[in-house]
C-alpha cells in the first residue's frame, strides 16, 4: 500500500525561527508526503503565510490568517484581514482564541486584558462567519469563557459543516465534549508524547474528530523534544495516538488527514 499523506494542520513556518530555511523545510515535508497549514499570529505573520503558500501554488500547503490572543497590542486591521481571508490559499481564520495564562497580575489590568482578548476574538469569529471559513482556536486557561463565546456565536450544531478546531488540546473530557458538541475537531501536539496525562481524553475523542498539529517551531515531540520542531515530526504524534487508540499508524494518518481535508475543504 502506498503511504498516505500526513497533514500538519498547525505549523508556524512564517515565524522568524524559519527565516533562513523555510523553503528547505517545506520541500523536505512535501517530499515526505506531509501537507502543511500555516496559521498567522499577527498581521506580519498572516501576510507572510499567504505569501509562502502563494509561492507554492499547486502544492498541498495552505495558510490561515488571524491575530493571536497574546497579540492584542496590535490594532486589529479589519480591512487587511478581510482581504487576506478571502484568498484561495487561506483555508481558515487562526490562530485566534483566549489565553489567560499570560495575563497581568494586577486585577484591573487583568480585567482589561480579558475584555481586549474577547473583543479581538469576537471580531475574528465574525470575519470567519463572513468569509464562511472555519476557525483555528488557541485556548489556555480560558475554556469556560471560550465555550460560552462559541455557544453564543454558533448555537447548536446540527451535524452540518464543522466549525473549526481546538488546537494543542490540553484540557479534559468535559471540555472536549463541549467542543465536540459544538461541531469542533480537536488537535494534539507533541505534548502527548512527553506525558500520559492526555491519554484518557485522547482515547475518548472519536477518531473522526482528531487532527495532527506540530505547533512548530514549538513543542517538538519526543525524540526531538527541546529542539526546533519540523512538520514531519507529526509522525511521532500519530504514533502516540495509534498506541493509545490501539490502531495502526497508517490508520491514524489516513483518518486525521481525512478529517483535515473535510474541515478545511482541501483536496490534493
Ligand atoms: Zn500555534
Amino acid at each position: 500500500m502506498e503511504t498516505p499523506w500526513m497533514i500538519d494542520t498547525h505549523c508556524h513556518l512564517n515565524l522568524g525561527q524559519y527565516n533562513e530555511d523555510y523553503q528547505t523545510i517545506i520541500d523536505d515535508a512535501l517530499e515526505h508526503k506531509t501537507a502543511i497549514i500555516i496559521p498567522g499570529c499577527d498581521l506580519a505573520s498572516s501576510k507572510k503565510g499567504v505569501e509562502i503558500t502563494t509561492a507554492y501554488t499547486g502544492k498541498p500547503i495552505w495558510a490561515a490568517v488571524g491575530q493571536h490572543p497574546t497579540e492584542t497590542g496590535e490594532e486589529w486591521d479589519e480591512k487587511v484581514y478581510s482581504d487576506l481571508a478571502r484568498s484561495d490559499f487561506v483555508v481558515a481564520i487562526g490562530e485566534i482564541g483566549l489565553d489567560y495564562f499570560h495575563l497581568p497580575q494586577d486585577a484591573l489590568e487583568r480585567e482589561h486584558a480579558v475584555i481586549a482578548q474577547k473583543k479581538l476574538l469576537q471580531q475574528q469569529l465574525d470575519l470567519a462567519h463572513e468569509v464562511k471559513k472555519p476557525v483555528i482556536l488557541h485556548c489556555r486557561d480560558a475554556h469556560d469563557d471560550l465555550i460560552e463565546m462559541l455557544i453564543k456565536q454558533y448555537g447548536v450544531w446540527t451535524s452540518d459543516r464543522e466549525r473549526g478546531v481546538i488546537h494543542c488540546f490540553t484540557a479534559g473530557i468535559r471540555e472536549a465534549q463541549s467542543y465536540l458538541d459544538l461541531g469542533f475537531l480537536i488537535s494534539f501536539t507533541g505534548i502527548v508524547t512527553f506525558t500520559n496525562e492526555y491519554d484518557d481524553v485522547l482515547k475518548d475523542i472519536p477518531f473522526e474528530k482528531l487532527m495532527l498539529d506540530s505547533d512548530a517551531p514549538f513543542l517538538s515531540p519526543v525524540p526531538h523534544r527541546g529542539k526546533r520542531n519540523h512538520p514531519r515530526y507529526v509522525e511521532f504524534i500519530a504514533k502516540k495516538i495509534a498506541e493509545v487508540k490501539g490502531v495502526t499508524f497508517e490508520a491514524v494518518v489516513m483518518q486525521t488527514s481525512k478529517n483535515a481535508r473535510r474541515l478545511f475543504e482541501i483536496s490534493f
